[in-house]
């Protein structure tokens, strides 16, 4: 039997593994060469973690598993009939796979909810790209306002927005704040970096409305110790070159904020690879792109194609980790006992519960009824982590990474490209997007948080 998994996130990754050694065939094909441990990309994007401890080769990952083959490469296209799926490579070509069974894991990708030209100014955080993207920009904003006199043009690159008040955005906000107040506080001359204001906007009343409201109100006094400002009840209905437009959604005059650097942690949506295949497949699917699927994580009318993790559209299941590795697992299982004569069990999801880290030493941890914050949620936090990271290296390096960061205050994973001088058209920073003309804005957007 030939299976095939796209996408090697944590859905297709544990799948594989399952299947590690049995008498199947099974081809991983991601468009990334490498597993990426998402939670942790914030601490890569504000240079505390390295992109190594955050990923991991496949070919590695997989090397001891004969039966299982890793590849590079973009699905794009499905052929159900043959059971035949096309693939790109990096370089523009095409190729072709077989298959018996498939698992599409491919995930979702930042949304910018049809307002696709803000992403030229607020880049989202979704894969390692995006954490280098955001690394450049705001290690770049500092070093340019110690370059300004003081006045509103520097004032601009020293104020970060972040629109979304979900784990990701609080995560990012708290990072830069504590970057501004310790990493960076005594290395300039001319600017104080704890002068730095983060901006944080969100639609709801209150930050990480996914954990329980006690939890949430321990965040928000966190979050405003550290010096984060809090803008809830708003949209961010345009983003520019010099900062966003901001709609309180209940009404009232909209507000301009200056910020030269805007992430974006609004929301998500599916890979437009899985659009394809619901449409090709006549599936399905959400707002969102997620693809409807049977109890047992089929698509209806091909119980040879499973949908799992993020992009499985059942019983509201969530958009996290433990979801995706359930999925594989249980695929991985559905496939075993069909090889034994046995028939397929529907898919459970146990909640595991949910963490959120703040600062240091200040996470939240939501498990049932148990809620713990402040430190002890911040321990709780780092095992979880730790347990889930791949490779043994990369969680022994994160460890002692963590603890130098701890104790000397220091982020060592700092570096950032600003393009080569030999090559005419590299430009030096991201100077080449001013040129670009963004579209018109155009009516205010609803938004789930990423
Ligand atoms: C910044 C951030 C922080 C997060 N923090 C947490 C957290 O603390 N706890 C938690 O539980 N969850 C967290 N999540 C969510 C969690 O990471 C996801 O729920 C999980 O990764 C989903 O797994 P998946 O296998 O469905 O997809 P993914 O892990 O996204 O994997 C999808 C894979 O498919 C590949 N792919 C996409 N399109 C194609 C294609 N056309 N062809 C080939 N390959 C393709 C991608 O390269 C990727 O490797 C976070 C997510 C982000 C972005």
């Amino acid at each position: 039997m030939r299976v095939l998994i796209i996408g090697g996130g944590f859905g297709g990754l544990f799948c594989a593994r399952r299947l590690g050694g049995t008498d199947v065939d099974v081809t991983l094909l991601d468009r990334a060469a490498g597993h990426l441990f998402q939670p942790l990309l914030y601490q890569c994007a504000t240079g505390t973690l390295s992109l190594g401890q955050i990923s991991r080769p496949l070919r590695e990952e997989f090397a001891r598993h004969r039966n299982v083959t890793t590849l590079l490469g973009e699905a794009i296209d499905i052929h159900p009939q043959s059971r035949q799926l096309t693939a790109r490579r990096p370089d523009e070509t095409t190729f072709t796979l077989d298959y018996d069974v498939l698992v599409v894991a491919a995930g979702m990708q930042q949304s910018y909810f049809g307002k696709e030209h803000f992403a030229q100014w607020a880049p989202g955080m979704k894969t390692l790209d995006d954490a280098l993207h955001i690394r450049q920009r705001v290690f770049t904003a500092f070093e340019i306002a110690e370059t300004l006199p003081p006045g509103p043009e520097r004032d601009g690159w020293l104020t970060f927005a972040v629109a979304g008040g979900g784990p990701t955005g609080v995560e990012l906000a708290g990072q830069i704040r504590e970057m501004a107040t310790r990493t960076l506080a005594h290395e300039f001359h001319s600017i104080e970096p704890k002068d730095a204001r983060v901006l944080l906007f969100d639609g709801g009343e209150r930050v990480l409305k996914a954990f329980a409201p006690e939890l949430g109100e321990k965040a928000t006094k966190s979050l405003q110790k550290l010096g984060v400002e809090l803008h809830m009840g708003v949209h961010v209905t345009d983003v520019g070159r010099e900062g966003v437009t901001i709609s309180p959604k209940a009404g009232g005059p909209d507000e301009q904020y200056t910020a030269r650097t805007v992430l974006w942690t609004a929301g998500v949506e599916a890979v437009p690879f899985a659009r394809h295949i619901a449409k090709v497949l006549g599936a399905e699917s959400d707002r969102s792109g997620r693809i409807a699927v049977e109890k047992d994580l089929s698509v209806a009318g091909y119980p040879e194609i499973f949908v799992i993790g993020d992009l499985a559209g059942r019983d509201n299941l969530p958009g996290v980790a433990e979801n995706a590795m359930q999925g594989g697992l249980h695929v991985a299982s559905c496939i075993r006992r069909e090889l034994a004569g046995k028939p397929r069990r529907p898919f459970r999801y146990r909640d595991l519960g949910s963490a959120a880290y703040i600062a240091r030493r200040q996470a939240l941890l939501q498990v049932g009824p148990i809620k713990v914050a402040g430190f002890f949620g911040w321990l709780a936090w780092g095992f979880v982590h730790i347990a889930f990271l791949t490779g043994v290296r990369n969680r022994f390096s994160t460890v002692t990474t963590w603890m130098t960061t701890i104790a000397r205050e220091s982020r060592s994973h700092r570096a950032f490209m600003l393009g080569a001088t030999g090559l005419p058209d590299q430009h030096y920073t991201w100077t080449v997007w001013d040129a670009l003309t963004p579209a018109p804005s155009e009516a205010p957007v609803d938004r789930d948080d990423g």
